[in-house]
Parts: C-alpha cells; structure tokens; sequence
C-alpha cells in the first residue's frame, strides 16, 4: 500500500531520491513470515520505513543530497540500517535532504526540490525536508531522520508530524555520513508520538564502532508514551525559555504557543519562565562549530575514496583532479561552509573564532544544567515562522539560517529535544502546521514522550 502511495503521489512532492520497491516488498515477507511462526523480532515488524538520505546501504545508493555521491553504493550498512533491518522494518526508499544535511528547506539538494504536502509551494523543512514530507502525506508510517542543529524538529514543525532528536551517542554514527560529528544525531519521526517512541526504541543503544557511543541504559521511551496518553501531567514542571520567543516570531507562532502553555497547565503541570542568556549566542556559535567540522569533515571527498571523478584524462595533476571534483561535486551551501570552517580553524583566527565558540557552547550547556535543576523539561516554538515559500530565502543564506533559533541550542549541548505538532497559524491566507518544542535534560529522553504524548 505505501509503495503504491509512493507511486501515486511522489512526482508531486519529491520526497524519495531512491525507491527500493523489490528489496521493501522482500523484507515484507519475512517480516510475515516471522509474524506467522510467531518471531517476530520487535513491535514494529513488517511496518515500513523511509531514511534519509545520509545513512549507507548496501542494496541502494547513498548521496547524501550531492552529486559527489552520485550512485554510490556503501560496502557495509549504518549501525541504524542494521538495526531496522534486524527489528523487521521493510526499509521504503531513501529520502531528500539537503546537501550533506547544511540546509533549512531541502532546496540545497542537488537532485530535487520537496514540497510541503500541506502547501506545495511550500518547504517541507530542512536538511530531512524528505523524511517529513513522506511522513505527512502517507507515503511512510515511520522514517529517520538526523539532526545537527534542527533537522528532524523542523520538518516536523513545518509538516505536522512528531520528530525527536535524542541525546547525543545513544543512537549510533557509525555509516551516518557526518556533516558535523559533534552536532549530528539520527532520530526517529512519526505521526504519533508512541509511533516515535516504538521506533526510538528500535534504533538507540551503544555501539562500540561509534567511539562517541554511550554506554548506559536508554530511558523506556514507550512506557512514558504509554503514561503520557493518560493526559495527567500533575506535578510536572515545564520552563518556558525567556530567550526563545518575542521579537521575530510570526504573531500565529505565538499565539499556538501561548494556547499550549494553557493546555499544558490544564493537563495539571506548573508553568514558570526561566531565563538562558547565553542561547542568544547560540546561532553565531554554532555557525561558528559546524562548518570547522564540516570542513575538516568534507576532506574525504577527495576524488579518489568516493563517488566523482573529474579531469581524470591524463592531463590534469592528482591536486587538480581533487579541485575540480570538489568545484563541480560540492554545491554552493557546502562550498561557502567549507570556506568558513578552513577559515575559523586557520591558524591566527582559531582562538578568535573557533575557540571563542567552543566557550559559548559551555556556556549554553550550563544554561541548561542551571535550568533543569527547577524544572523537568523545557518548552518553546520549534520555528518562529511558519513554513515559508519555496525560493523565497535560498538567495539569502542569513535569513535560512535565523530559521534555526530554537533547534540550536540543543544540539550544541547534547541533550534532548523533541517537536510536536501544536495547531496551525496563517501566513498570507494559507492555514499551515506550527510545533511545539519539548527540551529534556541527557538521558532524560522519556520526559519528552512523556509530555509529548499528554499534549498531542
Ligand atoms: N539547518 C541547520 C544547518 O543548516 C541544521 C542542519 C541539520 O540539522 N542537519 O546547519
């Protein structure tokens, strides 16, 4: 049924680069036959899923959104991958994204453009703009995502569905292709936030090939769901961050906030404001951190390990073989962020830039450490903004990046955070999705389910 739906309506929307319809339809019948002989090896046997775009497969290609990748194939599956696979999950295709995952709006792919099922003339979100379009308009039940500054929360905000970005090295980076390795973290999206936290389930838990991994007990994600769904929140404490509302923010976007703190107190929790000064700096930080490590990340593309290859006629030098790859491979969003990383990290720039940064980021963990000693998860608008229009800021890179306010803080501290869907506002006469953001401190994850679920 879903690779029906796919055929129906993805030449609308193009949110798969690659459809894997023989090997899904495979897995959907071992995945039968394990449920008939009663082995089924986890709840979520048999449902499909979508992944983005930046985890390897071995029976389809990755590209991560890039013509540098064009067709390649991984010699081994991601850790993720693996586990999908072990747990019965007929893998649909791969979706969209932007380039390397540097994006807020999947315009950075070099293939294709996704539109928002909401609104076609609209983005879907960004870099797992994919993911979340085939979310909403029923092409996958479940699908992954990744989430470096805020690309699986914002999809998920712009196109009504639940998406989570779990603490940092519970879910594996081994076959994630990194985009920054400090930041990035694969996630679990879904319509509901039990489906989410069925397939959190799935995909969390160490992994000695990710030296990042963390060795400790994943929170029961699906019994705070399950606890949350009683709709009871009585003594729960939720912060609502000073910093991350007010000037900027579209009057809807507001406005659906304000409504879910009211919900939120009728459901029993205490409300209080609570103040993070250092999260106003976490833009420039951050804009700071990822493209050093992208830069130093993005080296391996070298015309010789991966992918594409160009000049290689015997005329050209290895050194000019590499350059002109990399110019013709790399699109103008990774250019411009490899430009800014080789130039933080520079020798005589690296503590003015990059260090300063490195600071700024402790101070925006301690925020969250001192906030989290008065209450048990915090809460803002995933966006300011609504969905905005297709090519409406891919000229202005600043204006892309100010969509990020919310998400980033959490990613530069390693903690949880999840985004659920929180009523509509208008922008110009459309009627679009606006998201709720629930933060929770590391290994805290549950919290997020918990009061995900008694809101949606
Ligand atoms: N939009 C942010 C960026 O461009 C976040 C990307 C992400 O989370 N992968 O860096």
């Amino acid at each position: 049924a879903h690779l029906d739906r796919i055929a129906e309506i993805d030449d609308q929307l193009g949110a798969f680069l690659h459809v894997g319809a023989a090997e899904a339809l495979d897995a959907a019948r071992a995945a039968d036959e394990a449920i008939a002989a009663g082995q089924a090896p986890s709840g979520l046997t048999g449902v499909p899923i979508a992944l983005k775009d930046v985890f390897t497969t071995t029976d389809a290609p990755t590209t991560c959104g890039s013509k540098i990748l064009e067709g390649w194939v991984s010699p081994y599956d991601a850790t993720l991958t693996r586990r999908l696979r072990e747990a019965g999950l007929p893998i649909l295709g791969k979706t969209n994204m932007d380039e390397f995952a540097m994006g807020s709006s999947t315009e950075n792919s070099a293939y294709q453009v996704t539109r928002n099922p909401w609104d076609v003339d609209r983005i879907p979100g960004g870099s797992g703009g994919g993911s979340a379009a085939a979310l909403a308009s029923h092409q996958a039940p479940l699908a992954i995502g990744t989430d470096t500054g805020g690309s699986i929360r914002q999809p998920a905000a712009v196109t009504a569905t639940v998406g989570v970005k779990p603490t940092y090295g519970t879910v594996s980076r081994y076959g994630l292709v990194a985009c920054a390795s400090s930041l990035d973290q694969g996630g679990p999206c879904g319509r509901t936030v039990l489906d989410t936290a069925l397939l959190h389930e799935v995909i969390a838990g160490h992994d000695p090939r990710d030296s990042t991994s963390i060795d400790a007990p994943i929170p029961d994600v699906v019994a705070a769901a399950r606890e949350g769904a009683n709709r009871d929140l009585t003594g729960v404490r939720i912060g609502v961050v000073k910093q991350l509302q007010g000037d900027g923010y579209q009057a809807g976007v507001l406005e659906s906030f304000q409504q879910a703190c009211a919900t939120l107190t009728s459901l029993g929790a205490t409300i209080v404001e609570v103040d993070c000064p250092s999260f106003s700096y976490a833009l420039g930080a951050y804009y700071l951190i990822l493209p050093s490590e992208v830069s130093s990340n993005l080296a391996r593309f070298d015309a010789m390990r991966y992918g594409m290859r160009v000049g290689d006629d015997g005329t050209h030098s290895a050194d000019e073989v590499m350059a002109l790859t990399r110019a013709a491979g790399f699109g103008p969003e990774v250019k411009r962020r490899i430009m800014i990383g080789t130039y933080a990290l520079s020798s005589g720039y690296y503590d003015a830039y990059y260090g300063q940064a490195q600071k700024v980021r402790t101070l925006i963990a301690r925020d969250f450490q001192k906030a989290y000693q008065d209450v048990d998860v915090l809460i803002s608008p995933t966006t300011p903004t609504t969905a905005f229009k297709l090519g409406e800021k891919v000229d202005d890179p600043l204006a892309m990046y100010l969509f990020d306010l919310c998400t980033l803080p959490v990613n530069l501290a390693g903690t949880a955070a999840m985004s659920v869907p929180s009523g509509t506002a208008s922008d110009g006469g459309a009627v679009l999705p606006v998201g709720l953001q629930i933060m929770a401190p590391a290994l805290a994850d549950d919290r997020l389910y918990r009061v995900g679920a008694a809101y949606e």
